[in-house]
C-alpha cells in the first residue's frame, strides 16, 4: 500500500535497522525501542494486522512467529526470556496498521501492560 509506512520500509523508501530478511518476512529494530531488544517482524505483504494475517494466510502466521524466535536467538534473549506483543486496533494500542509481532527483552518486563 503506497500511504503504508512499513510498506515504504519494505520497498527501502525509509531506511531501517534490519535484523533478517526472508521472501516474506522483514524484521528490523524499532526506531523508539522501549527495551534493550525491541525488534519488528512484519509480513513482506501487506495486512492490516497479525491476527489478520494469520487468517488470510495462515502459513504466513506461523512464519512470522518462526521469524520471532530466530529474532529472539540472534538477540539472546532466549535464556532470559522475552515478550512477543502484537497490538492490534484501538484498544490493543496499534499505531501502525501493517502487522508486526514486537520482540522485546533484555530486561525484566512488567505485567499486566498499561
Ligand atoms: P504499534 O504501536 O504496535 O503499532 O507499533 C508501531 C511501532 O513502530 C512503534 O513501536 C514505533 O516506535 C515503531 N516505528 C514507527 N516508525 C518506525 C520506523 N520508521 N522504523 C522503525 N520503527 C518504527
Ligand atoms: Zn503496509
Amino acid at each position: 500500500m503506497s500511504d503504508c509506512l512499513f510498506c515504504a520500509v519494505v520497498r527501502g523508501d525509509i531506511p531501517a535497522d534490519v535484523v533478517l530478511r526472508t521472501d516474506r518476512i522483514l524484521a528490523f529494530r524499532d526506531i523508539d525501542p522501549k527495551a534493550p531488544v525491541h525488534v519488528l517482524v512484519i509480513p513482506i505483504d501487506h495486512h492490516p494486522d497479525v491476527p489478520a494475517a494469520a487468517l488470510a494466510d495462515p502459513a504466513l502466521g506461523a512464519d512470522l512467529l518462526q521469524a520471532a524466535a530466530e529474532v529472539a536467538a540472534a538477540e539472546g534473549v532466549v535464556d532470559s526470556g522475552y515478550r512477543l506483543v502484537a497490538n492490534t486496533g484501538s484498544d490493543g494500542g496499534q499505531t501502525v496498521h501493517h502487522a508486526h509481532l514486537h520482540v522485546l527483552g533484555g530486561r525484566g518486563l512488567t505485567w499486566p501492560p498499561g
